[in-house]
């Protein structure tokens, strides 16, 4: 397994692999893998000649210092798990990698005004400019995300178009514990008692997709609060039902159009956000 320490050898290294045409996925990352990841570097493997994966706790998507502070770094067994699944690059980028943030704009547009836009400023354009910068090095041909991350998924296929990237993105289903509680790098941070209240998120956006037939949009999100209020440090930060392509909220439900409804979850300190298709 390859391993770039910076920006400089990772540009150097992708040229040479341009000369062999090599089809290159990208799996971008903070670390402290897990199987959700892995999953997505594995996919990557089975669609590409050779499959990057970058570790890069990106410090301009935390609004909470704490939070980046308190990110989980678990690079040994980051490295030990990509070894293991047959990962052929790990790029680990520089400082250098900010270079440039300072002058950089772009407009995320309505995609900032809700939900992880609307609960976390300025988020989405620190997503938006560590992702442009890692495209703009690795020059990957595929790059693929988690559903997890459902608006992030959306953010980036909006950059992708508006910055006219010759990247093909691709969506990975969310990978879940035994109990529903979808995989992520935080659940690490849970006490025993948290982790085990966690999985409730999953079951209550489970029971608001088999309302959705008798119930209206009010009722359904009211239904999850109310679920969720009683578990000790458990607070919604917010739960909205909104069109799974566009994010506008939706007003009514038809089988014929396709929903989303996306949560964030604070147990704690900890805030975990969740997802669930609901056609
Ligand atoms: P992160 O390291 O949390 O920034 O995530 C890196 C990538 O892995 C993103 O595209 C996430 O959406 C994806 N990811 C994180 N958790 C999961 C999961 N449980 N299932 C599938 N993909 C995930």
């Amino acid at each position: 397994m390859q391993i770039l320490n910076s920006c400089a050898e990772a540009k150097k290294f992708i040229n040479t692999l341009k000369f062999q045409n090599k089809q290159l996925g990208f799996v971008p990352t903070m670390g402290a893998l897990h199987h959700g990841h892995i999953a997505l570097v594995e996919k990557a493997k089975r669609e590409n000649d050779l499959v990057i994966c970058s570790i890069y706790v990106n410090p301009l998507q935390f609004n909470n210092k704490n939070d980046f502070t308190l990110y989980p770094r678990t690079h040994e067994s980051d490295l030990k798990l990509l070894e293991e699944v047959g990962c052929d690059i790990v790029f680990f980028p520089d400082e250098k990698i900010l270079d440039g943030k300072d002058f950089f704009q772009y407009d995320v547009g309505f995609l900032d005004t809700v939900m992880e836009g609307l609960h976390r400023p300025c988020h989405f354009m620190g997503v938006v400019f560590i992702v442009k910068a890692l495209f703009d090095i690795l020059r990957p041909d595929t790059a693929y995300f988690g559903l997890k991350d459902y608006q992030q998924l959306a953010v980036i296929k909006q950059m992708v178009k508006d910055f006219e990237m010759p990247v093909t993105i691709i969506p990975c289903p969310t990978f879940r514990e035994h109990d529903g509680l979808a995989m992520s790098s935080r659940n690490s941070r849970l006490t025993k008692t948290q982790r085990e209240n966690a999985s409730n998120i999953y079951k209550c956006l489970s029971n608001l997709k088999s309302n959705t037939v008798h119930k209206t949009i009010d009722n359904l999100k009211n239904d999850f609060i109310n679920s969720l209020k009683s578990i000790p440090e458990m607070r919604v930060e917010y739960i909205e039902i909104c069109d799974a392509d566009t994010l506008k909220p939706l007003e009514t439900l038809h089988s014929s159009s396709s929903g989303v409804a996306c949560t964030a979850v604070f147990l704690g300190e900890v805030r975990l956000i969740d997802n669930i298709l609901l056609f």
